[in-house]
């Protein structure tokens, strides 16, 4: 289990550091306070989970993301000051997985961490298959048609979830339960975001959806077009 923090606050970096110590002593912890030299560590070191800061003295955290994007689906958490409700839209429209706000407490930051890293190795392995998508929930690797696409850890689970319970409405609350293990305050706009972003990845028109479907006001199912 190895992970990476990208921040250029060393107080934060340590009491990361300190966190897992403490409590996942197995866990080794790289870290970096330049965003290029992160996206390059991911490269590099195949972090299991990445902590990216927003503001970081080179390049910020959301080209951070695009970058490692680009060429990684690793699991990414970022660090955001508290009530900043834009950046942490923008910062999962950018790919991020999760994000948790500054200060926060050490039991808060590894919960988050274990849900990411569980969620990224599902125990089932069947591939999933509904008309033309066809989906591998170990890797992410989704099919439609001839077209292959890589998907983030969490737009992996909401998919295989909207999968295994094709032409039926998931609700928001059961859709955030199964991928965060909570139904947080928040939830369903975190939802709308990693939904629009599936979207662009999965329909032909993002604003014209054929596949995922909204039913307003309760939440998402899946459909297969005609
Ligand atoms: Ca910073």
């Amino acid at each position: 289990m190895k992970v990476l923090v990208i921040e250029d606050d060393k107080e934060i970096v340590d009491a990361i550091s300190l966190a897992f110590q403490i409590r996942w002593p197995e866990a080794k912890v790289v870290s970096t306070r330049l965003g290029q030299k992160g996206v390059d560590l991911v490269e590099t070191e195949s972090p299991d989970i990445v902590i990216i800061d927003l503001g970081l003295p080179d390049i910020n955290g959301f080209e951070v993301l695009r970058q490692i994007r680009r060429f990684s689906n690793v699991p990414t958490i970022i660090l955001t000051v508290r009530s900043d409700e834009v950046d942490v839209v923008k910062g999962l429209e950018w790919g991020a997985d999760d994000y948790i706000t500054k200060p926060f407490r050490q039991l808060e930051l590894l919960a988050r961490v274990k849900s990411l890293i569980r969620r990224h190795t599902p125990s089932e392995a069947e591939l999933l298959t509904y008309g033309p998508l066809r989906l591998d929930p170990v890797t992410g690797q989704l099919h439609v048609g001839e077209k292959e696409i890589a998907l983030t850890v969490t737009e992996n689970h909401i998919l295989s979830h909207l999968m295994r319970n094709a032409g039926h409405v998931v609700t928001h609350s059961a859709l955030a339960e199964s991928v965060w293990g909570d139904d947080y305050p928040g939830a369903t706009d975190s939802l709308k975001v990693h939904i629009s972003r599936l979207r662009e990845k999965v329909e032909g028109d993002p604003s014209k959806p054929r596949f995922i479907l909204t039913k307003t006001g309760v939440g998402y199912f899946l459909t297969k077009p005609d």
